[in-house]
């Protein structure tokens, strides 16, 4: 049985003809940077998360990046984050030269624990920043009183979220920016890369949209100290359709999602524990296994696919050691980044081989 980790095939033979006759329009047009498909794109993500600006960016690196950017933080600023995360997170804030503060992660939903985070406020704290981890929104009513309380902003870091929701409200509408990315393996993917930008602040949509064209409030007058971190047309086009049907998707995910849980109820595994007020959008179903290496081998041999996310927690990574943790200091997201492990999963997935996975997993 072939089995892929992600069945970006299958969905685009699902939505072909009109996918191509989209991108088609995009290159008979000659409208490669902005105009109509971005436009309709950007007002149906703002639709769709409630939120009152949407817009278009490169990748959800460089819209992480720009939300720094347009808080102006900078050198001497630090960012509460949690190191249980793709590098991306805290790599934005140590390249603008502030510092990533680390805050260990809640056991059961893998993301910031907002209890251990006021220990770590200082006066040179400027942003929160939560991750919502595989799919599932970080607790952010709690994380928004603190950040309050402090007046500091709060960026949610979306990109593996677009599509979940807490407590009735869309990921990405949740904060002062929320940011999401459309890499193609995301639970909203483009054909590239790509990522969006999320905000009710007039003054701070205004000043993303500058930022990520070089800064520019109208054409070679340039405001602010920018970058190119446009969204193509192309990938807006592929974006238009995929979302139409994103709705779909997403239930299907949290169906398959539901199902690996029920299946593997009596597996030696720890299945994902998704709180009563929130939905995931599972961009990846990650269990934990206390025998990863000897779990990963047996499927493997299967050919069953399976991916870890994260082995290597940000504090421990070697790019970080200038930051001065070690090992010991965040205890959850070291043993948890043992255990981890990501199983295929995309709308496509048959129950077939779901039930395929799951016995493998038994050992049935
Ligand atoms: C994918 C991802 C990013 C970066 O998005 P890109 O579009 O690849 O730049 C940032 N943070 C998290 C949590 C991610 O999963």
């Amino acid at each position: 049985m072939k089995i892929n980790f992600i069945d970006l095939q299958a969905q685009y033979l699902e939505y072909q003809s009109e996918i191509d006759s989209e991108v088609l329009e995009v290159f008979s047009s000659a409208q490669f940077i902005g105009g109509e498909k971005l436009n309709t794109l950007e007002r149906d993500l703002a639709t769709y998360t409630g939120a009152e600006h949407a817009i278009g960016c490169s990748s959800g690196t460089d819209a992480l990046l720009l939300a720094l950017m347009a808080l102006d933080i900078g050198q001497g600023d630090e960012v509460i984050t949690t190191p249980f995360t793709f590098i991306a997170t805290a790599e934005v804030i140590a390249f603008l030269g502030a510092k990533p503060v680390f805050v260990d992660i809640d056991e059961e939903s893998y993301n910031i624990d907002p209890t251990k985070i006021e220990n770590v406020i200082t006066d040179k704290t400027k942003a929160i920043m939560p991750v919502s981890l595989y799919g599932q929104c970080a607790d952010m009513d709690a994380i928004n009183e603190i950040a309050k309380k402090h007046d500091i902003p709060v960026i949610e870091d979306a990109c593996q979220s677009f599509g979940a929701t807490y407590k009735g409200k869309k990921s990405c509408n949740l904060s002062t920016i929320g940011c999401t990315s459309f890499f193609p393996s995301k639970p909203l993917g483009a054909y590239g890369d790509g990522g969006a930008i999320f905000t009710n602040d007039d003054e701070l949509a205004t000043k993303m949209r500058m930022l990520l064209n070089h800064g520019q409030n109208e054409r070679y007058k340039h405001k602010y100290i920018g970058i190119n971190g446009r969204l193509d047309a192309v990938q807006a086009a592929v974006l238009n359709v995929k979302l139409k049907h994103f709705d779909k998707e997403v239930k299907a995910r949290d169906d398959i999602g539901s199902r690996y849980s029920d299946l593997l109820e009596d597996a030696n595994v720890i299945t994902p524990s998704i709180a009563q007020d929130c939905t995931s959008v599972y961009a990846q179903y990650s269990v934990r296994a206390k025998d990863r290496e000897e779990l990963v081998a047996k499927l493997s041999a299967l050919e069953i696919p399976t991916a870890v996310h994260y082995p290597v927690p940000l504090h421990l990574q070697e790019a970080f050691i200038y930051l001065g943790y070690k090992e010991g200091d965040f205890p959850i997201s070291e043993v948890v980044s043992t255990q981890i492990m990501s199983l295929p999963m995309s709308p496509y997935l048959t129950e077939a081989q779901q039930d395929f996975i799951v016995k493998s997993i038994k050992g049935e």
